[in-house]
């Protein structure tokens, strides 16, 4: 099923998982999935390697599994960066084998040892490539506080127009704690006429070491009442935990009383963080969509 079609009648409720490590074996997703049984969750994407590495392939098969397996839809993220139009029909190809109708379509992350761009700069460039290729639901990724390497949010607004014309039918955000930035994006978004789903990307954090990593590599602010959470309880395990998910639970309530179309959460592979969220907001997710 594409996803687009939940997002029209409900408050979409998704996970992002991550493939298994290459040393470990592809079947420890399983840990993770199984983990989330009776949550009632729309779909699971899967992230990609941009650098190429060896877990490109179980991004694929991960994804399937969770199809067949488990009876859940998926999407499979699939970065550009390196590849030419003869990769793409490839991986296209092996999509439709696995009968993956979603997309998340992405440029990636520019690595240091970068060698220059294949037939793709853009994720535009790719999402209008696919578009050609095959019939697929295709998603994009948004910055409510701006892509790292725009010059301005005005900029990346423009540029975001430019890539839901070029095809994709649904956006997901970048993680993010202050949910004033999400509103703000939101009107730019109106302002620039861009009117398919934006689903928010929340990651409950909880541990002290992940915020720090998470947040220099994606840019997201720390807003003062967070800082204060880490510092109180940044040095307790559980406490840490506890407030992380009290947190992400307490953003998703003011997102989904202000109408946000879908939550996305960050579940790094943890189904316990995964159910107590739903515990905590499975009424709020399942109310009618205003
Ligand atoms: P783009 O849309 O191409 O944007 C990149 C930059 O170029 C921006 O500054 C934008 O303003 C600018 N730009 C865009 N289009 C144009 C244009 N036409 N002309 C001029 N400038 C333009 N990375 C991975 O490697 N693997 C993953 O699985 C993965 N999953 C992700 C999931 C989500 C929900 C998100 C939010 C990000 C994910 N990323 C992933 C990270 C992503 O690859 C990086 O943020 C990357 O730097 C940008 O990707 P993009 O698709 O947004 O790129």
């Amino acid at each position: 099923m594409k996803i687009i079609e939940i997002m029209k009648r409900k408050t979409a409720l998704s996970f992002e998982v991550f493939p298994p490590k290459c040393e470990t074996p592809v079947e420890a997703i399983h840990k993770t999935l199984d983990g989330l049984n009776g949550i009632d969750v729309d779909f699971i994407s899967v992230t990609y390697g941009a650098g190429g590495s060896e877990t490109d392939n179980n991004t694929f098969e991960i994804a399937g599994l969770i199809k067949r397996e488990y009876g859940i839809e998926s999407v499979a993220h699939l970065p550009c960066i390196r590849f030419n139009k003869e990769d793409v029909i490839k991986k296209l190809d092996g999509l439709k084998k696995l009968g993956i109708e979603n997309i998340l379509a992405l440029r990636g992350d520019i690595p240091e040892d970068f060698e220059g761009f294949g037939d793709f700069q853009h994720a535009c460039d790719l999402i209008s490539y696919i578009k050609e290729h095959g019939d697929f639901n295709i998603i994009a990724a948004c910055y409510p506080e701006g892509h790292a390497e725009c010059k301005n949010r005005i900029e990346d607004i423009h540029n975001l127009k430019t890539k839901v014309d070029a095809g994709a039918s649904q956006l997901i955000t970048q993680l993010f704690f202050d949910n004033d930035y999400f509103y703000s994006f939101m009107e730019r978004c109106q302002i620039a006429g861009i009117d398919v789903p934006v689903q928010a990307g929340i990651m409950p954090v909880i541990n002290k070491n992940q915020v720090k990593r998470m947040a220099s590599l994606c840019g997201a602010s720390i807003p003062e009442k967070f800082a204060a959470m880490m510092e109180r309880y940044g040095d307790d395990p559980e406490a840490m935990r506890d407030a992380g998910i009290a947190y992400a639970a307490d953003q998703i309530a003011d997102l989904i009383a202000h109408g946000v179309d879908g939550i996305h959460l960050y579940i790094m592979n943890n189904p316990h963080v995964a159910q107590k969220i739903y515990e905590a907001v499975r009424s709020m997710i399942s109310l009618e969509k205003k």
